[in-house]
């Protein structure tokens, strides 16, 4: 006789990198941060009608609680040095979302005061197009960003100094 299947189907084996990625992008927690019009999207987006919450996405009001920023608006020179300040602040891993053609190219202000792209200063994750994207476009480059963290490698390794974490291209 004897035991043959003490632990039934509570059992289940994966790998470290699985297992941490899909913590992290069920909790992306974004900055609190908007910079336009594209913003209000944003705040409609985590509104009862499209429900961030129900992703583990919360927004946060400080940058060390948060590990995603998202781009919301027109970047101006004036303000990049502040959005370069806020984004140091967060803590690794990070990542970047350019909502809207503003945040992605500089939009339709080709002028001498506008940064023609926040990946001129950031590491853009996820670009979302649209002036302004919909609160579902927003939905659906958050869901990019999920499957972008799926496919990250050693990011547990690498924060504790054993070899580099593989981060996938730009979606
Ligand atoms: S992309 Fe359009 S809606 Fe968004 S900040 Fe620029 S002008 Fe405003």
């Amino acid at each position: 006789m004897g035991v043959d299947n003490p632990l039934g189907e509570n059992v289940l084996t994966t790998s470290l990198d699985a297992l941490v990625n899909w913590s992290r992008k069920s909790s992306i927690w974004p900055m609190t941060f908007g910079l336009a019009c594209c913003a209000i999207e944003m705040m409609a987006a985590g509104a009862s009608h499209n429900d961030l919450d129900r992703f583990g996405i919360i927004f946060r009001a400080s940058p060390r609680q948060s590990d995603c920023i998202i781009i919301a608006g027109t970047v101006t020179k004036k303000m990049l040095p502040v959005i370069r300040t806020v984004y140091e602040q967060m803590p690794e891993p990070k990542w970047v979302i350019a909502m809207g053609a503003c945040a992605c190219s500089g939009g339709i202000f080709d002028t001498y005061s506008v940064v023609q792209g926040i990946d001129e200063a950031l590491p853009v994750d996820v670009y979302i197009p649209g002036c302004p994207p919909r609160p579902e476009a927003l939905l659906f480059g958050l869901m990019k960003l999920q499957d972008k963290i799926m496919k990250e490698r050693n990011s547990f390794g690498s924060s504790i100094g054993l070899g580099e974490r593989y981060i996938p291209e730009a979606a």
